[in-house]
């Protein structure tokens, strides 16, 4: 059970991921989630570090897709500057959206790794598929009610599975 929630790799943010290491390992898609791993919830544009950050991994081959829990308007914004498909409302960990893009690309979960900060929906959503799971830091305290719920359960987890050593996991 624990298994669902433990992250393939933990990265501080999402530009200290060992992107190269993922291309070698034939991982071509990467899915982003929004909020708090692109942006805190309270920014309204993605930051140009972002953008850089997206344009140069595009350059590098992969195609670059988020996967989000918010409401469409966030979301689609945030896709359309940054030039990305999306896929919103996601209800991860639910996989409605994980299937529904590996149809679309015709891809399989080998290929793909999700990022994100929240064990209970982009770790678990993702592993539950065999997708390569990255946990980052969540960027601020700024979160909704109901991720402040999830917060609560997701330390539960990590004291019980001793899952996560916050501070000693970074490559
Ligand atoms: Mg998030």
């Amino acid at each position: 059970m624990s298994i669902l929630y433990k992250p393939s790799i933990y990265a501080k943010d999402i530009y200290h991921i060992n992107y190269p290491l993922l291309k070698k390992q034939n991982i071509k898609y990467l899915l982003f989630d929004i909020d708090n791993t692109l942006a805190d919830s309270k920014e309204k544009y993605p930051s140009k570090d972002v953008i850089k950050l997206f344009n140069k991994l595009k350059k590098d081959g992969f195609t670059l897709i988020l996967i989000s829990n918010s409401l469409p308007h966030r979301a689609l914004k945030f896709a359309r500057i940054l030039n990305t498909k999306t896929y919103f409302l996601s209800f991860k960990p639910l996989s409605y959206n994980y299937h529904r893009l590996i149809k679309k690309f015709k891809i399989n979960s080998q290929e793909i790794a999700a990022i994100g900060d929240q064990l209970l929906t982009d770790i678990k959503g993702a592993n539950k598929l065999k997708i390569t799971s990255i946990l980052i830091d969540k960027k601020s305290l700024n979160e909704s009610f109901i991720t402040k719920i999830n917060r609560y359960f997701e330390n539960r987890l990590i004291k019980k599975y001793q899952i996560i050593k916050r501070g000693e996991y970074y490559e």
